[in-house]
């Protein structure tokens, strides 16, 4: 198993800086806000005996992208149909959901503070600082977990394996799957279209995309390309906060773009206070993030390939930030 960051052993850990975590661990919500404890959107802060223990990982994994999804009453007035129900598991009880979860604790923590129940984890890909806590948390809870058909093998603890086109519902909520490989080969991403978010994993990042650890330029672009035929209002929940470092590249792949340049000035306001970029806008993705604008002619002429094909164009901006 092929881990997007160094395993803890292999990085340091020189001090405790509890402020980063404030922003590096966070939790986002959507659905009917106002019936639950926690905020859409805001922050996550845990208990500060835990910190530094989730300090520790959090550094090491780079936590930035679990997610609370869609906390919601299974009632009369849902979607979810009754052989969706018996495929779920489902009963009358309030669906929360995670997304990727690296680690057991911060999502005990946060559960726990709201009262709330694991229901369900969606997985995108295999790798551990995704799929790191789906035995424990399912052990804990009993959760059922839901992951990429293509790499079935590789997630722990599968219930329910989904590709291209098939839909997920919880609660109130149903997410379209999309097949999104390159950063591995059975990566998927989850479409809550009502609610506006898109699930992405590591496929997309702010700014970024993910590294083909398992495919190829080719298959990364036509994932992306998936990405940048949804609605501009969609909001990208990433799975690292990596917006910083990816902007510091993004500059030097497409220098003339002044929206870009606003971003970055941006962003770096935003960790200048501790602020999290995710999620972003996927209309400001479309506009200021070279790797869903391989197709632009500044993109080509920033790396001699003018008239080249946007796959190959694609390539070479993946290629440079890989060296960056
Ligand atoms: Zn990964």
């Amino acid at each position: 198993m092929q881990p997007c960051l160094p395993p803890l052993d292999a990085v340091p850990r020189p001090s405790w800086r509890a402020p980063a975590l404030a922003c590096d661990c966070h939790f986002h919500i959507f659905g009917p806000y106002d019936r639950f404890p926690l905020d859409a959107g805001r922050h996550y802060d845990p208990p500060a005996a835990l910190i530094p223990q989730y300090l520790r990982v959090a550094e090491a994994l780079g936590i930035g992208r679990m997610v609370i999804v869609q906390p919601s009453v299974y009632g009369t007035d849902n979607r979810c149909t009754l052989d969706a129900a018996a495929q779920f598991g489902l009963d009358r009880a309030r669906v929360v959901a995670v997304v990727d979860p690296a680690v057991e604790g911060p999502v005990v923590a946060v559960l726990d503070r709201a009262g709330w129940r694991l229901t369900h984890i969606l997985n995108t890909h295999h790798h551990n600082d995704h799929v790191g806590a789906n035995l424990a948390l399912k052990t804990r809870y009993g959760c059922r977990i839901v992951g990429p058909l293509a790499d079935r093998d590789r997630i722990p603890g599968i219930d329910l394996a989904l590709a291209e086109g098939d839909t997920v519902t919880l609660g109130d909520a149903t997410a379209r799957v999309f097949d999104v490989p390159g950063h591995t080969r059975g990566h998927i991403a989850f479409w809550f279209a009502d609610e506006k978010a898109l699930f992405c994993g590591d496929t997309l990042f702010a700014l970024g995309c993910g590294r083909l650890f398992e495919g190829t330029p080719d298959q990364m672009w036509a994932s992306l390309l998936k990405f940048r035929a949804l609605p501009d209002d969609t909001r990208v929940y990433c799975a690292h906060e990596y917006t910083q470092s990816n902007a510091r590249f993004a500059v030097t792949a497409d220098p003339d773009n002044t929206s870009l340049a606003a971003r970055a000035g941006e962003i770096d306001a935003a960790r200048a206070k501790g602020d999290a970029t995710v999620p972003s806008l996927l209309g400001v993705e479309k506009a200021t993030n070279p790797f869903l604008r391989a197709d632009d002619p500044a993109l080509a002429a920033t790396y001699g390939l003018k008239g080249r094909d946007a796959a190959v164009v694609f390539a070479a901006i993946r290629s440079a930030k890989d060296r960056f």
